[in-house]
């Protein structure tokens, strides 16, 4: 599903086959869970390829290494390039690309100096489906900030992401919404969350969150577009008499939400602000936007 016979990745600087790319099993990442990573989108676009955001996406990779202390020795300008080599090689337009920075061998609990640098690309579906999702509050919570770096995108705080999916899923849900130590929501396993009510967006202020770059570009298109959001702390409770809601991420991008515990929104997706953010965001990823004016 990822990779195939011809797939070719960025590893350390040079450019190998997936098939022939291998990994000590003394990997310090593998043991602890000691490992940054990205989830990027490229476009095929009008102009051409475009890669969204990938400064954002670099900068955060190089925020989270720092933050682990795990070295990152390329620029986000020169990740940028390499992306676009990774997409060429691999004749890969509409994609999703995973940067990892991990460890080497290490089994003691302190950084290392060494790291490798993967970039990989495949071709990938909105993360969460085109179907309105069904979600459950989580019993599970966001990590406590005070036990790590949850603003840093860190391989082992995904541990919890797949507790909660994987619990939402066995019941019967499509996702998981998760709460945070104080019991205010938070976000999805991999995706932050917003909802609507008379007219106004909210969502959770930074402190407990992922500062998704998708979420900041629905900031940027919510004032184009005259919208409010409010950022502040909420409950279930508050969610649970919503007019919509929806989770945005790289890979889920705009993902209407139809009920949270069985209690469905007041709006049909269709006529909630999410469904005009959805779009919005669909036309600035795909570059689209200017494309419906005609010179005369
Ligand atoms: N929260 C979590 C826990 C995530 O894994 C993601 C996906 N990276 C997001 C939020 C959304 O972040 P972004 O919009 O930058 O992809």
């Amino acid at each position: 599903m990822y990779y195939t016979e011809n797939t070719i990745l960025f590893l350390d600087g040079k450019w190998v086959k997936a098939k022939d790319a291998s990994l000590t099993l003394y990997n310090q990442s593998l043991h602890y869970g000691n490992a940054v990573f990205e989830g990027i989108r490229s476009y095929d676009t009008e102009d051409g390829t475009l890669i969204f955001k990938s400064k954002e996406h670099y900068d955060r990779l190089h925020f989270s290494s720092e933050k682990m202390e795990i070295a990152l020795p390329y620029s986000s300008e020169e990740l940028t390039t390499i992306s676009y080599e990774l997409l060429d090689r691999n004749g890969l337009k509409d994609a999703y690309l995973r940067p990892l920075v991990y460890s080497d061998e290490n089994m003691s609990l302190m950084p290392m100096d060494q790291s490798h640098v993967l970039l990989c690309a495949w071709e990938w579906g909105r993360y969460l489906g085109d179907s309105l999702l069904r979600l459950m509050t989580s019993s599970f919570q966001r990590p406590n900030p005070k036990s790590c770096f949850v603003e840093a995108k860190v391989t082992g705080h995904y541990t919890n992401s797949i507790l909660a999916t994987s619990e939402a899923k066995k019941k019967g849900f499509d996702e998981a919404l998760l709460l945070d130590m104080n019991g205010h929501v938070a976000e999805g396993p991999g995706a932050n969350f917003f909802y609507e009510k008379d007219e106004v967006l909210y969502t959770a202020p930074l402190g407990n969150i992922l500062p998704g770059i998708t979420r900041q570009t629905i900031f940027e298109l919510a004032a184009e577009m005259g919208y409010e959001i409010r950022e502040q702390f909420f409950t279930p409770k508050d969610v649970h008499q919503a007019d919509g809601a929806f989770f945005t991420g790289t890979a889920a991008e705009v993902a209407g939400i139809q009920s949270l515990d069985g209690k469905k929104f007041n709006l049909d997706w269709e006529d909630t602000m999410g469904c005009e953010l959805s779009r919005a965001y669909n036309n600035r990823v795909q570059k689209k936007e200017y494309k419906n004016f005609e010179l005369v």
